[in-house]
């Protein structure tokens, strides 16, 4: 079965001179990025933020334009597609935005805003065009009479309850959450999380969930892909990147979230004080060479400075990018200081 979402290679370039005569800079803000959603799969994509989360996000619904690689939606390419053709793709994909509040036209009622879709990807109009409308607002917990009505007459919740009967206007198959519940308070996300986990139980509906909350990630995915610098540095299904990160970028993003419970606490506790992650990230566009992640990373050895690490297939769907996954680097470290980070990576992190 084709994947609904492929990406191969996707790399997203910027470019700034900052003086007449100076140097031009590119700011590799995506590199080289391959990630594949299978049809009803939903995969979550976690990274601090300005590590290219949403930048793919962006890329993917042609906000950003792609530098070089390929976006295939169930087998066609996004990016070779033109007119009629490229709507018939996007119609497939649809976006949900983190604000609530801006990502609605206030001038526009709400009936006007979902039919808008359509009329945009060419489907119904007139009456049918209501009747749908109708349809996902009661799908997403609201009334037929709110088509009526306009964006301020509703909280920031209702408003993400909108933007999602939005999104489900073309019968897509798969929706981009970018960070869509970030912006909530705590009753009205679980509301809103268990909106959308029923919506694709109902729909087969794939998502691409963006976040930095690794608990709700954990929470809607079935595999968790991690970013850093704009590239994946980790893939894997949800549950083992969260309970026995492979990557020590991976661990570190573990270490610092608040833990729940005493035993969590104590093992966050824990890997905080063997981790020891330098706090900054470095400057994006001056990256280190090598693994983007050793100036912070407390394995990192000579190998790191030098040469990118590879994608590297350490178990079945999981993927790592660290000189560790492999036995490259054995030897050229220490025995004692290469033993001691794999014990490290073999450990179960807070969340288990
Ligand atoms: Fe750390 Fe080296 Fe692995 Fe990068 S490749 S994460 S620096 S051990």
């Amino acid at each position: 079965m084709n994947p609904i979402l492929n990406l191969e290679r996707v790399t997203v370039e910027f470019v700034r001179q900052r003086a007449v005569g100076r140097p031009r800079q590119v700011l590799h803000a995506v590199n080289e990025v391959d990630l594949e959603i299978a049809p009803g799969e939903a995969v979550g994509l976690v990274g601090e933020s300005g590590s290219g989360k949403s930048t793919v996000a962006r890329a993917i619904t042609g906000l950003n334009p792609v530098t070089s690689g390929a976006i295939g939606v169930d087998g066609n390419s996004v990016l070779r597609a033109k007119g009629k053709d490229l709507r018939m793709l996007r119609r497939r994909f649809q976006m949900v935005f983190q604000d609530p509040y801006s990502s609605l036209d206030p001038s526009m009622s709400i009936g006007s805003t979902l039919t808008e879709s359509l009329t945009v990807h060419g489907l119904e109009r007139g009456p049918a065009a209501v009747e749908r409308a109708a349809d996902m607002l009661l799908a997403v917990g609201l009334r037929s009479a709110d088509l009526a009505k306009y964006p301020h007459e509703f909280s920031g919740g209702q408003r993400q309850r909108i933007a999602i009967a939005r999104a489900l206007m073309t019968d897509p198959d798969l929706i981009i959450l970018d960070e869509a519940v970030s912006a909530l308070d705590v009753s009205t996300r679980a509301q809103v999380l268990d909106l959308l986990q029923g919506l694709r139980r109902d729909r087969r509906l794939a998502y691409l969930f963006i976040g930095h909350d690794l608990a709700v990630v954990q929470r809607m995915s079935d595999r968790i892909a991690v970013m850093y610098l704009g590239r994946i540095v980790e893939v894997g299904p949800a549950d083992d990147v969260i309970r026995n990160p492979q990557h020590p970028y991976t661990a570190s993003l573990l270490a610092s979230v608040p833990q729940v419970g005493s035993r969590g606490a104590e093992r966050a506790a824990e890997l905080r004080r063997r981790l020891h992650v330098r706090a900054d990230p470095p400057d994006p566009w001056n990256p280190p060479s090598g693994c983007a992640f050793a100036t912070r990373c407390p394995f990192v050895m000579e190998m790191c400075r030098a040469e990118t690490p590879p994608a590297v297939e350490i178990a079945s769907e999981a993927v790592s990018r660290c000189h560790l996954a492999t036995d490259a680097g054995r030897g050229t470290e220490s025995e004692a200081r290469w033993d001691r980070a794999r014990e490290f990576l073999a450990m179960p992190s807070p969340a288990s």
